[in-house]
């Protein structure tokens, strides 16, 4: 690389593997970060140098924005890499790297405080052309009636949300006029509390949407590309269980026309970096929700069907070069699926650490494991519970479906309790099968 020379992987688990290997392909040299809890991690041990940078907690760790930047300097990096998660959508962390001279692998500061606010995101996007959820344009004020009107203008059932909300909090489902007031009130309440910023919006509640975004690569000299859509439909409190690539039943119009509008409000908001543009898709119309500044879980499924390495392109970005794909190169080839492997029981969800006694991985043609853990690796009770992701590719759906069928039959994760079981069930289950489900399909078939 030109300016990066040696990158400091400020994450933990599947995807500071995902980094570290992206960087051995680019000829960087790699910092792992890690908490006490993670010492022993083998992604850690294949780095270049590791710093511990606190203990287990997060906040005492992989949150805290000091620590990240002295470590940094300590061992004379030059640029930052902050996954998914943890500070990775923090625009004072990613304005914080920039002052103190590192290069932050993600969009400008600026970027990512105007699209991290959910108001801000929809003008912005409105104004870009991009088609929004019909809603109130802007914050709701204080004033009774207007905030009736308004209600009433979109029409019930509709959804209450606060502008700094995010990770499925600060919203609420209200019904009928009758329960407005009390409903906005209790809201304001809790954005107040949970986000120093009690701004509320309404938006239609649309009943049985899917859920599909578009992944975008902006360099920055202007050029802006899209890698076409994954639908993660299937989704359990709203966390994506499964994810696929193409959507199903999205036509090559529809994928034009929507990518076309992303990249050109990339654009006009001189966007750099990975991004994904989040809409619901309901009645074959697209309704924007909101845009990730940052490399998501579920990008395996746009690299196995696009042959385009997301991760190396997200580090030549952010290295200053030009993008080497024009719109016309990216070619769709066959289907990708991704089931998020959690250690956790497969029925009542409970979070499963542990130590993991025997690991076994699937393999053959067509198969992707992105994991970092091991035989007798123990998976600490701190972080999020995901321990790895089950890739597949085929020429068709239906192929990419029954390569993921024989992987998790392989599959072997012994000592504590994955979510496997649950996904052997999935993907023989005939709605799931016929696709195009919507988002509240998992859990209607988990019966809750
Ligand atoms: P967050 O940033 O907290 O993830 P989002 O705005 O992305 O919030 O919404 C999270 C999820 O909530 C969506 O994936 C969808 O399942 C549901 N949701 C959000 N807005 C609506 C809406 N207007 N109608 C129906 N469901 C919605």
């Amino acid at each position: 690389m030109e300016n990066i020379k040696k990158l400091v992987i400020a994450n933990r688990g599947e995807i500071a593997l995902r980094i570290l290997r992206a960087c051995r392909q680019l000829g960087i040299q790699t910092v792992a970060l890690h908490s006490v809890a993670d010492s022993d991690a083998k992604y850690v041990r294949l780095a270049d140098e590791s710093v511990c940078i606190g203990p287990a907690p997060p906040f005492a760790s992989y949150l805290d924005i000091a620590s990240v930047i002295s470590a940094a300097e300590v061992t004379e990096a030059n640029a930052i890499h902050p996954g998914y998660g943890f500070l990775s959508e923090n625009a004072d962390f990613a304005e914080r790297v920039e002052q103190s001279g590192f290069i932050f692998v993600g969009p400008k500061a600026e970027t990512i405080r105007m699209l991290g606010d959910k108001i801000s995101a929809i003008q912005l996007m409105d104004r870009a052309g991009i088609p929004c959820v019909p809603g109130s344009n802007g914050p709701i004020s204080g004033d009774w009636t207007h905030i009736l009107e308004t209600a009433k203008r979109i029409g019930f059932p509709l959804m209450i949300k606060a502008s700094g909300g995010g990770g499925g909090k600060g919203m609420r489902l209200c019904h009928d006029e009758a329960s407005l007031e009390q409903a906005v009130l209790l809201t304001r309440k809790e954005a107040a509390a949970a986000f120093n910023n009690d701004t509320l919006y309404m938006e239609r509640f649309l009943e049985r949407p899917r859920h599909v975004e578009f992944q975008v690569l902006a360099d920055s000299h202007g050029n802006v590309i899209h890698l076409g859509e994954r639908d993660c439909s299937m989704q359990r409190r709203h966390q994506k269980v499964i994810e696929e690539a193409p959507a199903p039943g999205i036509t090559e119009s529809q994928r034009d026309r929507i990518g076309g509008l992303c990249t050109e409000a990339c654009r006009q908001l001189g966007y750099r970096g990975a991004g994904t543009f989040e809409f619901l898709y309901e009645d074959e119309e697209f309704y924007f929700i909101e845009v990730n500044t940052r490399i998501q879980v579920e990008h395996p499924v746009t690299e196995m069907i696009t042959g385009i390495d997301l991760l190396q392109e997200q580090i030549r970005i952010a290295d200053g070069q030009p993008l080497r794909y024009r719109q016309d190169d990216v070619r769709f080839t066959g289907h990708a699926f991704e089931c998020r492997i959690n250690a956790e029981d497969p029925y009542t969800f409970t979070p499963s650490p542990g130590r993991i006694t025997n690991y076994h991985i699937a393999g053959g043609p067509g198969v992707r494991v992105d994991s970092h853990v091991y035989s007798n690796y123990q998976v600490p009770p701190y972080y999020d519970s995901m321990i790895g992701k089950l890739i597949t590719h085929g020429i068709s759906r239906s192929d990419a479906l029954t390569r993921m069928h024989g992987a998790l039959q392989e599959m072997v994760v012994d000592g504590i309790s994955t979510n496997i079981p649950l996904h052997r069930e999935l993907v023989i289950d005939p709605g799931f099968i016929s696709g195009s489900q919507d988002i509240h399909y998992l859990e209607k078939k988990l019966g809750r």
